[in-house]
């Protein structure tokens, strides 16, 4: 008798989904496991009511230590003073004032009375290694480095718990700069304000600043003046036949745009390319035709 009653208890228990819901739910307190039983049923198999019977334990009835230390995705457990960070983003092409609204921000901010630093690559030594500066002369220090790995180190750990605010410039520079934005932001609370250039030259994705973009809180996109026309510039000429990626320089090397001039300016530096090329390839064939003298 006893065996058939367990039978049909386990017929009834998984042939239908919605005899017993169990749901876990990532709170900040702690996930929980709720059991909703059919009066009727529950009224014709008392047993169920201990939620034992079926090998899992309610987590109410653990230890709350121990509960307090199950990690949900998208909960924490540090406590309600953590706040968590921020992060934003401020793209655009060169002379669009990218550092300057950065400067702006950063200045704001501690103007609020918070804590702020500001790293730059150490690749970019136009103005030198101590601040950062705008083209318009405005500065602020900062920290040059080769990547931002090392910041929290060189920076002094307990120095870095208590910053609030976290500048980077010229950002396409850095090749960590996805992983140090989501740990600063994720999980050492930090702002972060990152600008920098979102195409090379070539209208291509410079660096890992349009990878942050799915971490950011907002994406600013600054334009310049073309220094053409005068029209919104969107975009970056180089004017020289350079042709490296990164290529550090300012007025004397880049300038920006609107599309129009960078199509045509494109056309002009690829058929000036052509002919200096087509110009070498025919000295060097007078010289190896002309005779020796
Ligand atoms: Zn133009």
């Amino acid at each position: 008798m006893l065996f058939i009653l367990m039978c049909r208890m386990k017929s009834l228990l998984f042939s239908s989904p919605t005899l017993l819901t169990i749901s876990c739910h990532p709170t900040k307190t702690m996930p929980s496991l709720s059991f909703q039983i059919p009066r009727t049923l529950s009224d014709k198999f008392p047993i169920i009511q201990n939620p034992n019977f079926l090998g899992l334990k309610a987590f109410s009835s653990f230890n709350p230590s121990i509960s307090t230390s199950v990690e949900c995705p998208g909960s924490r457990m540090e406590g309600p003073r953590f706040s968590y960070g921020e992060i934003h983003i401020i793209l655009g092409p060169m002379f669009a004032g990218k550092t300057t609204s950065l400067l702006r921000r950063i200045q704001t901010e501690s103007n609020n009375g918070r804590s702020v630093a500001i790293i730059k690559s150490n690749k970019d030594t136009r103005y030198g290694l101590e601040y950062t500066v705008t083209h318009d002369g405005a500065k602020f220090p900062c920290w040059a480095l080769a990547d931002l790995s090392s910041f929290r180190q060189k920076y002094g750990v307990n120095a870095y718990e208590k910053l609030d605010v976290i500048g980077i410039d010229e950002a396409q520079f850095f090749g960590d700069l996805y992983d140090f934005c989501r740990k600063a932001a994720d999980h050492d609370g930090k702002t972060v304000i990152v600008a920098g250039l979102d195409g090379d030259y070539l209208r291509r994705s410079f660096g890992s600043v349009l990878n942050i973009i799915p971490l950011a809180d907002s994406v600013t996109k600054l334009t310049a003046r073309c220094e053409l026309c005068g029209k919104r510039a969107f975009f970056t000429l180089r004017k020289t036949k350079d042709t490296p990626t990164e290529l550090i320089g300012g007025a004397d090397v880049y300038m920006p745009v609107c599309r129009q001039h960078y199509v045509n300016g494109q056309l002009a530096i690829e058929a000036t390319r052509i002919l200096e090329s087509q110009r070498i390839q025919c000295d060097s064939y007078l010289e190896a035709s002309s005779p020796p003298s």
